[in-house]
């Protein structure tokens, strides 16, 4: 098959999406998108290499479902609401069931978001997929890193460190008595995260900093921090933890995995204290927990803190590439 015949098949024709924005898809040089009146384009990419980010072994339909999903996830934190994406594909070799399997879980996220797929580029090379998605969001109107105000409370979205047991149990490092239900769940949120793009709209207007949770609470709260000038003080008992998160957790250590496993993919937030009931109420209607685990601080740095006001002590940080 060749790459014309191949990017038909399996991109191409699964094209579902027939938004009014994009003037002209995939098949000619380059896309040609519109952007809404009054509104501001906002773009994310991220790549995904194989051994790197994920076992070159693992199931095609989480690679596909995932290389979109953490880039809605940066569309999410922004409050933007995404329209369209581009794909570029690195592929060692043609494989039909490989293809297969990578279309559907990107096809999967790119249809419940009602997303097209504008275009891509596909060549031969060690497996390696980068998405860049692209979405709206009215004229200055996005959410940033950089608003956190001295007295805001800080929200978190669904619960940490799931994905980070869930990539110790694909290691088969974990506990044997875990049931097949909290097993299955765990794995689920390290294959299948779910990119928060409804909250993330909801916050906008609301939310002074906000920041997609991907390499762990600790680095992601350390960048509002840095980027509004201010600190966090985080209450560790009320950091939200699952319940299979707690079963299938071996000693206290396990704290770290998470505030530093990372792909949570969860949104951290702050807004004023008057906003508090605002989203509680979010909660309710999204049907998504959001904990209020700190407050903004003058004092620099994320700090945090156990019940009797003892600080955690912990050499790790978030992941990091080049270390
Ligand atoms: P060019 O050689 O001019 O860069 P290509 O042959 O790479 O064009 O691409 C032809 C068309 O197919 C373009 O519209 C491009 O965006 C699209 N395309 C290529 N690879 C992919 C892919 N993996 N997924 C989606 N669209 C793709
Ligand atoms: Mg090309």
């Amino acid at each position: 098959m060749n790459e014309f015949s191949l990017i038909d098949t399996y991109f191409k024709s699964r094209n579902k999406s027939k938004s009014s924005q994009i003037k002209l898809g995939i098949g000619d040089d380059a896309a040609i998108v519109s952007c809404p009146p009054g509104h501001e384009l906002v773009v994310a990419t991220d790549t995904l290499v194989a051994d790197v980010h994920f076992p070159s072994t693992i199931d095609p339909v989480y690679i596909g479902y995932k290389a979109l999903a953490v880039n809605l996830s940066d569309l999410a934190a922004m409050g933007a609401q995404p329209s369209w994406a581009l794909l570029n594909l690195t592929l060692s070799e043609f494989d039909d069931a490989w293809l297969n399997g990578f279309s559907d879980g990107l096809f999967e996220l790119l249809d419940e978001f009602e997303l097209n797929l504008a275009g891509g580029d596909t060549c031969r090379g060690p497996l390696n997929i980068g998405v860049t998605a692209a979405g709206w969001i009215p004229a200055n109107q996005a959410l940033t890193r950089s608003g956190a105000q001295i007295g805001d409370v800080m929200f978190v979205s669904g619960y940490l460190g799931d994905a980070a047991m869930g990539l110790r149990i694909y290691r088969n490092d974990v506990a044997s008595e875990l049931s097949a239900e909290d097993t299955d769940y765990l794995l689920s949120r390290l294959h299948r995260p779910t990119p928060r793009v409804a909250l993330g709209q909801y916050l906008c207007g609301l939310a002074t900093a906000c920041i997609d949770i991907s390499d762990g609470l600790m680095a992601d709260a350390g960048h509002i921090c840095e980027q509004s000038n201010v600190g966090l003080e985080v209450s560790i008992d009320d950091l939200p933890l699952s319940i299979a998160f707690k079963s299938a957790s071996k000693d206290l250590d396990d704290l770290d995995l998470a505030l530093t496993g990372g792909d949570d993919y969860e949104l951290c937030f702050t807004c004023s204290e008057e906003q508090v009931s605002l989203v509680e109420s979010i909660s309710r209607e999204i049907d998504l927990p959001l904990a209020k685990v700190g407050t903004v601080t003058e004092r620099t740095g994320v700090r945090f803190i156990h019940a009797g006001g003892k600080i955690l002590e912990t050499e790790k940080t978030g992941y990091k590439h080049f270390g």
